[in-house]
């Protein structure tokens, strides 16, 4: 085995495995043992892996054309841009590569609606736990103290909110001048499976509108079907300002899209700004076919049906143990809270052939491939309710 520090910056802390082919919910390693995968690449394998219409089209895209710049007209991005804007009722996009870059776009956004309005000094509130990427705004946006300690100064400009609180939100927009935007993400995901409460979008977006704010979601994770409802935002009936997304969005394939409506959409001028790669001829050919599938009778539903079983199941299966603090969610978005850090789960569920992820030290999450069936569902369960057991007597 090479020694991966050797060649590769140590940003990531690896497992001690190499996956070598997928398909549908299942991964091989280079050893030839099979794993459940209830990571989906970090929620994005949203198809599963290797779907056979997904790899068709860019088959045939990739023999055709894979990349022309965006100095010349793309038919495939505006089909992409059409569809999306069909599906969602957002205006326009702007493609990118990335989660983080999609951000980017609705950072930009709102800074350039602040200073169409004149403010000298524009700020953006975000929320407290919240990821957005490892850019220095998207840091700076998520305002982590412990990524603030490695990489200060930050970014100006952004102003911290607890989530999912809509009154401290209101005192904070009645008395802060010069605030062009809201950024949130439906669930922080990185942050610990953290849905918000009922209503609350709705209550946000009665705000923004009050004080002529731009209201910005960050769907790269709960985007592309994850919550079961092609955006989490389509789930309380309101439609946002601006929209990031990315992950499923491409099914493994990168690509990201920033979509924005109204004043939003309009904000940008020629030469605000671009992307070599982004929403080129193969990544939208392979977004279309995505977002097509995704379309079909029932897709939905079937999330929404996989999602309550594994919840209820969960919450049957762990509730007389006290290491569980909370079994929440939304959508195929699962976290499994525990009373202390669990991250040798991680290495016990591979033991046992399976791929789980945990994150803030103690939440398991779960986002497997939204086509898993309830066989899958079923061995999820077992495994994963076995080693929570096991963990729980332990001290
Ligand atoms: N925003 C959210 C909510 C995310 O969950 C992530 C990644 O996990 C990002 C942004 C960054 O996306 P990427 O890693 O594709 O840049």
């Amino acid at each position: 085995m090479i020694d991966k520090t050797q060649y590769l910056m140590d940003t990531y802390n690896p497992e001690n495995i190499s996956f070598v082919k997928g398909e549908g919910v299942w991964l091989w390693d280079d050893k030839g043992n099979k794993y459940l995968d209830t990571l989906a690449g970090i929620a994005v394998m949203n198809l599963g892996h290797s779907h056979p219409e997904v790899i068709q089209a860019l088959k045939e895209q990739a023999v055709k054309l894979m990349h022309v710049s965006n100095a010349v007209i793309n038919p495939l991005q505006i089909a992409l841009a059409r569809a999306l804007a069909k599906a969602t009722g957002m205006e326009k996009s702007f493609f990118c590569n990335s989660g983080t870059e999609s951000v980017e776009v609705a950072l930009k956004i709102a800074r350039r609606f602040g200073r169409s309005k004149g403010y000298v000094n524009p700020k953006i509130v975000t929320m407290k736990g919240a990821f957005h990427g490892r850019t220095m705004n998207s840091l700076s946006a998520a305002n982590n103290p412990a990524q603030k300690k490695l990489f200060s100064p930050m970014m100006p400009g952004f102003i911290q909110c607890e989530f999912d609180d809509i009154n401290v939100l209101e005192t904070l927009l009645k008395r802060t001048t010069e605030v062009t935007a809201v950024l949130l993400e439906p669930v922080q995901g990185e942050g610990g499976v953290r849905p918000h409460s009922e209503g609350y979008l709705k209550a946000v977006r009665a705000l923004c509108d009050q004080y002529d704010v731009l209201m910005m979601l960050d769907e790269v994770q709960t985007g592309f079907g994850r919550t079961g409802a092609l955006y989490a935002f389509q789930h309380e009936g309101v439609l946002p300002d601006v929209v990031a997304s990315a992950k499923g969005l491409g099914n493994g394939f990168p690509i990201g899209v920033c979509m924005a409506k109204g004043v939003a959409a309009n904000i940008f001028k020629v030469g605000d700004h671009g992307s070599t790669y982004g929403g080129n001829p193969l990544a939208c050919t392979v977004s279309l076919k995505v977002l097509e599938i995704m379309q079909r009778s029932g897709f939905h539903e079937h999330t929404k049906e996989m999602a309550l079983y594994l919840t209820e199941e969960l919450r049957t299966r762990l509730k007389n143990l006290s290491c569980v603090k909370d079994i929440r969610g939304k959508g195929l978005l699962i976290g499994i809270e525990l009373d202390r850090p669990c991250g040798e789960l991680k290495k016990e569920a591979l033991r046992n052939g399976m791929v789980i992820n945990v994150t803030c030290q103690n939440v398991i999450r779960l986002v497997p491939p939204l086509i898993l069936d309830k066989s899958h569902c079923d061995l999820t369960l077992e495994v994963l309710c076995k080693l929570i057991k096991v963990f729980s007597r332990r001290l």
